[in-house]
């Protein structure tokens, strides 16, 4: 194998190392945008503590949009809104 054949053999390999790498950047990326909550592309996902008191603390935490996030801290508000005011 000449020097030439070896220097293009050598750029495929990076070349196909490079672009499994943004494959798996781009899925990756999409499955991180995508709500869990109401199935939407968002840039606003993240885990997080919700207004509950599960004993299990994984249940305390969300991963959603921030609406969806903002949806269920206004249900949670009103469960312990009923909730308070039935003890009072
Ligand atoms: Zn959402």
């Amino acid at each position: 194998m000449n020097y030439k054949d070896n220097i293009l053999k050598r750029l495929k390999t990076i070349n196909e190392q490079l672009s499994s790498c943004i494959i798996e950047k781009i899925s990756e990326s999409e499955r991180t945008d995508i709500c869990l909550m109401c199935g939407k592309k968002k840039n606003t996902i993240k885990m997080r503590r919700q207004n509950t008191q599960y004993t299990d603390q994984n249940s305390n935490y969300i991963e959603s949009c921030k609406e969806c996030f903002d949806e269920k801290e206004e249900y949670w508000a009103g469960m312990w809104n009923d909730y308070y005011s039935d003890r009072l």
